[in-house]
C-alpha cells in the first residue's frame, strides 16, 4: 500500500463543530495506526466567508483534543505552504493547463444576467444549469472566437472560469464506505474552478492540493459526496492518480430528523461545539465540551462510537486503543444519532478511570475558584481527596464535587425549604439540644465510634431513627442528601459539627 498521507481541510468559516473534530479523528486514527502523516490544510479561498478567530480556534480545539499533526499550517512539512490563500500562483498553473486543453474556458457572465436566466427557465417550470444542453448559448469563449476571448480579458471585463464537464459520460466512483457510486455527468453542471477575485473554488483548490501533497485517503463528511463525481472528472482531467476517498456518516440530531445543529445544542442544553464559541458578530456564545467540564478523552471517545463501532460490546476506549481498533470498514453509512445523555456516559467512566490523585489536581482550582481564595497544602489535598473518594462513584464531571460536596468545605448558609417543611418539627430543637450534648463526650472522634453511640441513644429514648438524623443531616449538609452521615461528622470534627448543629438551630426555630 502508498504511504497513507491524510489532511484535515477546515474552512476557517466559524467555529469547528463535533462533526468536523470527528473527521479530524477518523483522519488521525488512520494516520497513527498505519505510522503515516496527518497533515493540517486550511482552505480559506472563499473571502466571502472568513470568521475571525475561526482559525485558531480550530487549531485549540483540535489541540484540545488530542489530535496532533505532523505537518501543516504551523512550519511542519515539505509540502507547504499549507494554507491555500498563500498558494495562489499554484492554481493558477493548474487552471492554465486546464484552459489550454480545452477542459476548461472562460466565462464572462454576469451575476445579473445569470439570475435573469435563471428566472427565465423557472418562469416555464425548469431549472437553469449550466451545462452541456446551454453552455454554448452563454457569454463564454465557447461561444466566442479566440480575438473575441482576448479583447474581452484585454478589456479587463471580470471573468469566472468554468469546468467544461463531459458530455453523458457515466462516472463510477469507490467510496471505502459505501462501495460502488455511479453518477452520469449530465446531472452535473460546469462548476466554476476560479472565480473573479483571481481565487481557487472549493473544488479546485482541493484537488490540486490533495494531488500535490500526495494525500493518499480522503476521509471527510458525508456533506461532500455530491462533489465526488466533479473531483473524480477533475483528477481525469489532470490524468493523476486518484486518492481512496471514505464518506462519513452525518452526525443527527438526538430527536426528529436532520443534522445537529448548533440550535439544537441551544435548545437542549449539550454542546456541540468543542470549545465554547462566542460568535463575533452576534455576540451569542456557545457551549463547549471543555468550558462544560468534559474531559479530551471522553470527547474522543464519544466521537470515535458516532458512525463507527469496533464490532465487539466495549465501549470505553482511549485514543491509543481506537488507534489500534479503528478500521474504515466498520464505519456506518447510516447517519449517527447523537444522544446527549450518552455523551455524558461517557465522561462518567472515564472520569471513573481517573486516580484520585489526578482528580484532586484538577479539582483543586475549582475549590479555590468557589471559595474564594487560596488554599494549598497536604492537609487541603488529603481531605479533598477523601471527599472524591466518597462522591466519586456518583459523580460524571469534577465540578461534581463541588455540586454535590459543598458543604465538606463550607458551612451551609441557608436551608432546602422543602426538606425544612418535611424534617424540622416543633420538637426538634430541644432534640437537637440534647444531640450535642451527647456528641460533646464523644472520644474518639471517629465515624463508627459515633454510630453506636449515637445509635444507643436513639433506641434507648425509642424515638423513630429519622427523626434525629434528618434533622442533624439537614443541619450539617443544608440538605437531605450527601454521603453517610457518620462519615460527614469524622470528616468535619467535633467542633464544626456542634457548630452547625447550634446554627441550624438558632436559624431554623424562628
Ligand atoms: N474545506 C472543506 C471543509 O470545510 C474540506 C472538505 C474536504 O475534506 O474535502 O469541510
Amino acid at each position: 500500500m502508498k504511504d497513507v498521507r491524510v489532511r484535515f481541510a477546515p474552512s476557517p468559516t466559524g467555529p469547528l463543530h463535533m462533526g468536523g473534530v470527528r473527521t479530524a479523528l477518523f483522519n488521525y486514527l488512520l494516520a497513527k495506526q498505519t505510522g503515516g502523516k496527518m497533515i493540517l490544510r486550511i482552505e480559506d479561498t472563499d473571502q466571502t466567508r472568513f470568521v475571525p478567530g475561526a482559525e485558531d480556534y480550530i487549531k485549540e480545539s483540535l489541540a484540545w483534543t488530542g489530535i496532533v499533526f505532523d505537518e501543516g499550517v504551523d512550519g511542519k512539512g515539505d509540502f507547504g505552504p499549507y494554507k491555500q490563500s498563500e498558494r495562489k500562483d499554484i492554481y493558477q498553473k493548474y487552471i492554465k493547463e486546464l484552459l489550454d486543453s480545452g477542459k476548461a474556458y472562460y466565462a464572462f457572465d454576469t451575476p445579473e444576467n445569470l439570475d435573469k436566466i435563471r428566472k427565465e427557465f423557472e418562469a416555464k417550470g425548469e431549472r437553469f444549469m449550466y451545462n452541456y444542453g446551454t453552455r454554448e448559448q452563454m457569454d463564454n469563449s465557447l461561444s466566442m472566437t479566440a480575438n473575441e476571448v482576448g479583447e474581452r480579458l484585454a478589456k479587463g471585463d471580470p471573468y469566472v472560469i468554468r469546468f467544461k464537464i463531459p458530455e453523458n459520460q457515466e462516472i463510477l466512483m469507490q467510496d471505502l464506505i459505501r462501495g460502488e457510486v455511479r453518477v452520469n455527468s449530465n446531472t452535473l453542471d460546469d462548476k466554476v474552478l476560479m472565480k473573479s477575485d483571481g481565487l481557487p473554488t472549493y473544488h479546485l483548490a482541493n484537488i490540486v492540493d490533495d494531488h500535490l501533497m500526495q494525500i493518499s485517503h480522503v476521509i471527510r463528511g458525508e456533506e461532500w459526496l455530491p462533489s465526488l463525481p466533479l473531483h473524480y472528472l477533475l483528477y481525469e482531467a489532470f490524468g493523476w492518480e486518484k486518492p481512496q476517498f471514505a464518506h462519513l456518516p452525518l452526525i443527527m440530531k438526538p430527536v426528529g430528523k436532520g443534522k445537529l445543529s448548533k440550535r439544537d445544542g441551544v435548545k437542549m442544553g449539550f454542546p456541540v461545539f468543542p470549545l465554547q464559541w462566542q460568535d463575533p458578530k452576534t455576540g451569542d456564545i456557545y457551549a463547549g465540551y471543555r468550558e462544560d467540564g468534559y474531559f479530551p478523552e471522553s470527547f474522543v471517545n464519544l466521537l470515535a462510537l458516532l458512525g463507527w463501532n469496533p464490532g465487539t460490546e466495549q465501549e470505553v476506549f482511549t485514543m491509543d486503543e481506537l488507534i489500534k481498533l479503528f478500521d474504515l470498514s466498520r464505519v456506518n453509512k447510516s447517519g449517527a444519532k447523537f444522544d446527549p445523555e450518552k455523551a455524558k456516559w461517557f465522561q462518567h467512566q472515564h472520569l471513573q478511570k481517573k486516580s484520585t490523585e489526578e482528580l484532586v489536581d484538577l479539582f483543586m482550582p475549582i475549590l479555590q475558584e468557589k471559595l474564594g481564595y487560596i488554599i494549598e497544602g497536604k492537609a487541603i489535598r488529603d481531605y479533598s481527596k477523601k471527599v472524591i473518594e466518597l462522591l466519586k462513584e456518583r459523580a460524571t464531571f469534577v465540578k461534581d464535587f463541588w455540586d454535590q460536596g459543598a458543604f465538606f468545605f463550607t458551612a451551609p448558609t441557608d436551608y432546602t425549604p422543602k426538606a425544612v417543611k418535611k424534617q424540622w418539627k416543633a420538637q426538634t430543637p430541644e432534640l437537637m439540644q440534647e444531640v450535642i450534648a451527647l456528641l460533646k463526650d464523644i472520644e474518639p472522634w471517629e465515624a463508627t465510634h459515633i454510630k453506636e453511640k449515637l445509635s444507643d441513644w436513639i433506641n434507648s429514648k425509642e424515638i423513630g431513627f429519622g427523626k434525629v438524623m434528618q434533622p442533624l443531616r439537614l443541619s450539617l449538609v443544608g440538605d437531605l442528601k450527601g454521603p453517610d452521615l457518620f462519615v460527614i461528622m469524622e470528616m468535619l470534627g467535633k467542633d464544626e459539627t456542634l457548630r452547625r448543629i447550634e446554627r441550624a438551630i438558632k436559624k431554623l426555630s424562628k
